[in-house]
């Protein structure tokens, strides 16, 4: 049987040269060339003058939050619909996750309510664009200039997205990414940090590094990490990167042909692309309402059993049973939007191996049984 997985990276020939160059050479640690390489671009990619590696995005924020210099006792505003890594970056760092509930239209951080939760201890805002739409950032970028806030981008499902122009992760003090198999640039695993900021950049280099002293190695003045990429996930990164162009506009294509497919089904909502907003649909992701006539969990179901593997959207922050156990919630916060997104969205296979046969297969099954839940609802 036929059956579309949910994403599947697209690797190549370049990738399997620059790997090829790295074993022969024997630089597969974290020093060699494809570091720099792979930094630089991707530095030029996001129009920031610095660009540090990790082992992965949950590291990335982590590093970008201690660069900053966030400790027990700050608080971040950051949404309550993201992945939980955002969440646990800020815990490593002992400070505490403010919560902001989502808006409707783009399923990002509603940046209306982040004035009302600021206090003397917030420190930091953290946005995440969500599924590859930008954030509204005017609003945040005003009131953490007005407010003294730092700003950290979670881009890590946006590489590429722009925002009135401006690429995602470039705007704020520091920007995060992440290389995994299913990102929309993928090292296998890996991170990034970017920031415009030379304080800053080389803060992030030092504490991912052991944070050796610059006057004597093997001594050490700063309780610091070892998240350093290797040579042979930077040399993915630079081919990857090469392409990077073609890739995005591969997403964006998917989520035309769904949109053409999609824009008529009963219930369903499509995502958005706000009029200031360059979406790169890191996942194409809906959301099933009650016109629908069936649950998400139903439709993720059938579908699955017609060949189309999907996924349900992240579980917000606020219901995790790690984060309710920590008591760090405030009381009687609420989050409606998230809890009803988070309930009834879905997103569709997205992989940049996808082909415009393969989107026919999963839109001629989203509306097959679609058909046949209603049908069998009207013999009930
Ligand atoms: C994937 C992701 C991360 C974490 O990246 P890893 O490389 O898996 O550690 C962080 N934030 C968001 C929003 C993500 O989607």
């Amino acid at each position: 049987m036929r059956y579309i997985p949910v994403n599947e990276p697209l690797l190549g020939a370049e990738e399997l040269k620059n790997i090829r160059d790295c074993v022969k050479s024997g630089w597969i640690s974290s020093k060699g060339s494809y570091i720099r390489k792979f930094e630089e671009d991707f530095a030029d990619f996001c129009g920031v003058k610095y660009a540090v590696s990790t082992t992965n995005g949950t590291t990335a924020i982590h590093l970008a939050l201690a660069s900053l210099g966030l400790k027990k006792g700050d608080e971040v505003i950051m949404p309550t619909f993201t992945m939980i890594a955002t969440a646990y970056a800020v815990l490593y760092t002992g400070a505490r996750p403010v919560f902001v509930d989502s808006e409707e239209k783009t399923w990002n951080m509603d940046t209306s309510l982040v004035e009302g939760l600021v206090t003397p201890r917030t420190k930091a805002i953290m946005p995440v664009h969500i599924y590859g739409h930008p954030v509204d950032m005017d609003p945040i970028l005003a009131l953490a200039g007005k407010k003294r806030l730092f700003v950290v981008e979670d881009a890590a499902e946006a590489h590429g997205a722009k925002y009135k122009g401006r690429k995602c992760g470039s705007m704020g003090d520091m920007g995060c990414f992440s290389f995994y198999a299913n990102k929309i640039i993928t090292t296998g695993e890996g991170g990034m940090v970017v920031t415009d900021s030379k304080k800053l950049a080389e803060k992030a280099r030092l504490l991912k590094d052991l944070a050796h002293s610059p006057k004597k190695r093997f001594l050490h003045v700063d309780l610091a990490y070892n998240y350093r990429m290797t040579n042979m996930q930077a040399a993915i990164g630079a081919a990857q990167l090469d392409k990077v162009g073609a890739l995005l506009k591969k997403k964006r294509r998917i989520a035309r042909l769904y949109n053409e497919r999609l824009k008529d089904v009963e219930g369903l909502r499509l995502p958005a692309e706000e009029k200031w907003a360059w979406n790169v649909y890191w996942m194409y992701s809906v959301v099933v309402e009650d016109g629908f006539g069936m649950t998400r969990d139903t439709l993720m179901e059938d579908l699955r059993a017609e060949g189309v593997d999907t996924r349900a959207f992240f579980v917000p922050m606020h219901s995790q049973p790690v984060i309710k156990s920590s008591g760090i919630l405030r009381k009687k916060a609420s989050y409606p939007v998230a809890d009803r997104i988070s309930k009834r969205g879905l997103y569709l296979p997205t992989g940049l191996a996808l082909e415009e046969k393969d989107i026919d297969f999963v839109c001629a099954k989203l509306k097959k049984v679609q058909k046949k839940h209603r049908k069998a609802k009207k013999r009930r």
